[in-house]
């Protein structure tokens, strides 16, 4: 898992001000978008999840992508590129309710 989101923890401690702030979701962000990916170059697909701010890098620096039935766990503390499209708690409440348990192939 990468460790820059932030899987089992509810709040965040700011370590400038010492107070207690809310993470964020990049499932919320408006940066965050489904794309589909088929590597074998034929009609089926799999989901994927991408940050098209950029953030998102591997160790040699290639894009990440996730699998879309993961994306409710993607948080982090603070991200310089965030923009909300909306309020977050009950939109991620809903996500991880219609989310696929498992990745799953489709077809074009
Ligand atoms: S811009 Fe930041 S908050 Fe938005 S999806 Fe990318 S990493 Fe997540």
């Amino acid at each position: 898992m990468d460790s820059q989101f932030v899987t089992d923890v509810s709040v965040a401690v700011c370590s400038e001000s010492g107070t207690r702030t809310s993470k964020i979701y990049c499932a919320n962000c408006i940066n965050c978008k489904l794309v589909p990916s088929n590597p074998d170059g034929d009609d089926r697909y799999f989901l994927r999840v991408r940050c098209t701010a950029g953030k998102w890098k591997k160790k040699n620096g290639e894009e990440k992508v996730y699998k879309y039935c993961t994306v409710a766990r993607r948080s982090i503390y603070s991200c310089d590129a965030y923009e909300a499209m909306g309020e977050s708690s009950e939109f991620i409440r809903d996500l991880k309710n219609s989310l696929p348990v498992k990745d799953e192939l489709f077809i074009f």
